[in-house]
């Protein structure tokens, strides 16, 4: 009887090691797969770069000729749009690199925050509009902050683009700033579609989407808000229901 159950005890210690090797193995594999996904994310923009900038120069050139007609302008600054997106995506995925190699930078600066949020919301007044969402910005006094202010943009950027992305006509978003004795909090807040509890803990993972999210995308704005923000000592967090809406919160040390 003795034999037996040592026996068992053995073969279940020997079941539960190879149980652990393959989760160890798959999580080995997910990592490489994900290293590789960002080489090639980056060598193919690494090779973007240059013809986008070959690009944008000449467009941004001939854009405000006078001998333009209205239709020709309107389309020129159509290209013009669009090749900004495409640059700011190629960039996104370079700084991922750059993050990973753990050669990203801060470049810090002391601000007035609130002045720069209302000239980053203007720059999503016109999608407002068209989309029928109403955005918000509240705030009750002038936030002073010493950040690295390209990335407190590209932060604010990916929340206010996702949260107009992820909102149905007639939907709100509200935008709320506010500043204690020594932090700073930037709150983004919609009526959209919400995300689910199963989707919460990945949601700021290396292009990780939600399946059947119907919407362009790569899954990496949010991974970029949440790099930013640690670079910069903060955090980035997420409350959400389903149908109801979701807010995103950044804090940041002043
Ligand atoms: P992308 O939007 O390019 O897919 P993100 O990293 O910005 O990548 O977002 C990851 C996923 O999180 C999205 O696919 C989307 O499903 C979900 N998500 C992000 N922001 C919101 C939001 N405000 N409301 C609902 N879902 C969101």
């Amino acid at each position: 009887l003795l034999c037996y159950y040592v026996s068992r005890v053995l073969i279940r210690r020997a079941h539960d090691r190879l149980m652990l090797e393959q989760v160890r193995r798959e999580a080995e594999q997910a990592r490489r797969l994900d290293r590789m996904k960002l080489d090639f994310f980056a060598n193919v923009s690494h090779e973007l770069r240059t013809p986008l900038t070959l690009i944008a120069d000449p467009i941004e050139h001939i854009v405000n000729d006078e001998n333009l007609t209205k239709r020709q302008r309107n389309m020129l600054q159509i290209v013009e749009k669009n090749v900004s997106i495409l640059m700011r995506l190629v960039n996104e995925i370079l700084d991922f690199r750059k993050i990973q190699n753990k050669k990203m930078r801060l470049t810090l600066s002391e601000f007035e925050l609130t002045g720069y949020l209302k000239e980053w919301v203007s720059t999503f007044e016109s999608i407002a509009t068209k989309r029928k969402i109403k955005v918000d910005l509240i705030i009750s006094a002038p936030i002073r902050l010493c950040a690295d202010i390209y990335k407190v943009e590209r932060i604010f950027y990916n929340l206010l683009s996702n949260a107009l992305k992820y909102t149905d006509e007639g939907g709100n978003i509200t935008i709320k700033a506010k500043s204690t004795d020594e932090t700073v909090e930037i709150c983004v807040k919609d009526t959209g579609r919400g995300i689910a509890k199963e989707d919460i803990r990945h949601i700021f993972d290396r292009f990780y989407q939600v399946r059947n999210s119907n919407k362009d995308g790569t899954g990496i704005g949010l991974a970029i808000v949440k790099a930013f923000t640690e670079l910069q000592g903060g955090t980035a967090k997420v409350e959400s229901e389903v149908g109801e809406g979701s807010e995103f919160t950044i804090t940041l040390p002043k």
